[in-house]
């Protein structure tokens, strides 16, 4: 299994435990849980995911990093962003509210997606938790791996710079941003899109001596 493969089925199963959640609070029964209760159930489950993703990113920058060098390079041992649950939380909660707010407007005005952030909740045109929901529970872990990958090549002494590489199928956007294979210097920031599984080529010393030889 590749690396995209294990971050996709990461995502895939933040998204469903995320789903099953809220289906729980949507039934509305007499024994469902409250909105906070569902978001910081939500939020929980995804900081859960986003940490499994974060530790894969960390150990497959160490495995191409172990192939460059020569040697056995190990993970760093990353954790992902202390503030994630009450973050998360808060979008949940947020989500929940406006679609509860909505149903009932009687009909309520689509407007046009402005274009999102990464890290925020989705456009205005996706009002309904559950689409919100899935988009948030999968694109966290993402962006998480891919934080992640941003700080262990920082961090890494090996580590002079890295290309885009991009995910297969990758959309234009992400084909631009790969500028012809263009080696960026380590520290710069790695553009990505919502759900965008992209990832960092790291260029070490070793490559560096090997091209000149
Ligand atoms: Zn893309």
């Amino acid at each position: 299994m590749t690396y995209d493969d294990e971050l996709t089925e990461v995502a895939d199963q933040s998204s469903a435990d995320a789903l099953a959640i809220l289906a729980v609070y949507l039934a509305a029964t007499e024994t469902s849980p409250s909105t906070s209760e569902t978001a910081a159930a939500i939020a929980f489950s995804v900081a859960l995911h986003n940490a499994t993703a974060v530790k894969l990113a960390d150990l497959h920058l160490a495995d191409l990093l172990t192939v460059s060098a020569g040697r056995s390079v190990l993970p760093l041992g990353l954790a992902p962003s202390e503030g994630d649950i009450p973050r998360l939380t808060a979008a949940v909660e947020t989500i929940l509210a406006e679609d509860s707010a909505l149903a009932r407007e009687p009909e309520p005005a689509i407007a046009a997606a402005p274009e999102v952030a990464p890290g925020n909740v989705a456009p205005q045109h996706e009002r309904n938790s559950l689409q919100r929901v899935d988009r948030l529970a999968r694109s966290e872990p993402l962006e998480a791996a891919s934080h992640a990958e941003g700080q262990a090549v920082a961090l890494s002494d090996l580590v002079v710079a890295w290309t885009r590489v991009l995910s297969p199928g990758a959309c234009t956007k992400c084909v631009a941003w790969a500028e012809g294979g263009r080696e960026f210097p380590k520290k710069a920031a790695f553009k990505r899109h919502h759900g965008c599984t992209c990832t960092r080529g790291p260029i070490t010393k070793e490559d560096r001596l090997a091209e000149r030889n």
